[in-house]
């Protein structure tokens, strides 16, 4: 392929992809070099060490990491961008008040799943904006836009770039947008002047995000074993909870934000005003209880090109069942008692954790009425269990 030939010099090129950029509506962006990624190594520990838990698409696409090329075979400069979507004033934060009077149950959503769409589409027609306004001045210039879905080290590249540090949460934090960022990349064959990367770290000595992790998913600051993280659990994994995670879950149904809500960073951040990320009350928290009694073709219906559509309407039963057995409201033990009728042993099995966990009368009699009708081995040894 002939190499691209831009009327416009780097510096020229940099100053437009800015000025576009938050004109398409990014809040930040930065350029990077198309370069091996700085934290290459530390990628390979944390796959040796299985951290990745059942994320298979990650080690299989693991060549393609090494470098953006994996990606995009003639690219020579990474442009990436960011939207802030952190819509919770965290000094004045109004999560207990919304939970206290929306639902039974409550369950809670990470913030970046709260709008009415999936962030990868509008991150993806933002970047396509982007790239159609280079394309306009640049008409040989070629690019590719990226949103999590290919192998490209995007947290690298964005400190690459210039836009923020790894915190020890291992989230990418930049000292004026905080860490609340939906991340998207533009790879071109255009040499753009790159930014400076970002070398220091501004966690200085807090540990505030290791200690609060509910989980204790980071073995080390910096380090996340995905398998222990509430994210992983309610989002990536497949089958069912393991039994000694369950209880630190607490209400979350869907993701989690702890380590990023206690980060002093993002307590003196900016609020985010974009439409797009506005949160959507259903969700805010969502209703556990409400999620267990409807079914699964209606789940899939009202989640359907959202986030919460990721885990399944078995996945987000899962996750409700795992949020009514740690409220241990006895409320909650009529939509328990629907899910153990659930054509999934995975949503059966953890209605049967969760009725053990509230301990009732009536519960314990939800629990024997299922062991003489259940044929699953695994569900039988979850009820079994939980009567104990
Ligand atoms: S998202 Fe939650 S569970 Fe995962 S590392 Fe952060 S605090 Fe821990
Ligand atoms: S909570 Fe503290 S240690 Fe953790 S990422 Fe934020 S500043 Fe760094």
């Amino acid at each position: 392929m002939p190499e691209t030939m831009t009327t416009k010099t780097p510096d020229e090129l940099a100053a437009l992809v800015k000025a576009q950029a938050t004109v398409a509506g990014f809040d930040l962006v930065g350029i990077a070099p198309a370069v091996e990624p700085t934290g290459w190594s530390r990628f390979l520990h944390w796959l040796e060490e299985g951290f990745a838990g059942e994320m298979e698409y990650i080690p299989r696409r693991q060549a393609a990491y090494a470098h953006p090329e994996g990606v995009m075979p003639t690219v020579r400069s990474v442009i990436m961008v960011a939207i802030n979507y952190g819509t919770v004033d965290q000094n004045n934060s109004t999560h207990s008040a919304v939970e206290a009077e929306a639902s039974l149950v409550p369950g809670r959503v990470a913030q970046y799943a709260w709008g009415t769409a999936d962030y990868h589409d509008y991150l993806k027609a933002r970047l396509h904006t982007l790239a159609a306004a280079l394309h306009a001045t640049e008409p040989t210039l070629r690019t590719r836009a990226v949103v999590d879905t290919a192998p490209l080290l995007e947290r690298d590249f964005a400190r690459l770039a210039g836009l923020g540090w790894f915190g020890k949460n291992t989230m990418l934090i930049n000292k004026r947008q905080g860490s609340f960022l939906l991340l998207g990349a533009l790879l071109t064959d255009a040499e753009i002047t790159a930014d400076v990367v970002h070398g220091t770290s501004h966690c200085g000595t807090c540990t505030r995000c290791l200690v609060a992790c509910p989980t204790e998913a980071f073995p080390e600051p910096g380090v996340l074993d995905a398998r222990r993280c509430i994210a992983y659990l309610t989002i990536e994994l497949k089958g069912s909870i393991p039994t000694e995670l369950r209880s630190g879950m607490g209400d979350w149904l869907f993701g989690c934000d702890v380590c990023q809500d206690v980060c002093p960073w993002n307590w003196k951040s900016p609020r985010a005003t974009d439409p797009v990320v506005q949160p959507q009350p259903a969700l805010q928290p969502a209703d556990a209880g409400k999620i267990l009694m409807t079914e699964d073709t209606e789940l899939r219906r009202q989640f359907r090109g959202t986030p919460l559509s990721r885990p399944g309407p078995a996945g987000l039963k899962r996750n409700a069942a795992m949020v009514l057995g740690n409220s241990k409201n006895p409320a909650a033990i009529e939509a328990l008692v629907i899910g153990l009728t659930h054509s999934e042993a995975m949503v059966r099995g953890s209605c049967a954790w969760a009725l053990g966990q509230i301990g009732t009368e009536a519960s314990h009699t939800a629990l024997i009425q299922q062991q003489a009708i259940e044929d699953n081995p695994e569900v039988q040894a979850e009820l079994t269990a939980a009567l104990q």
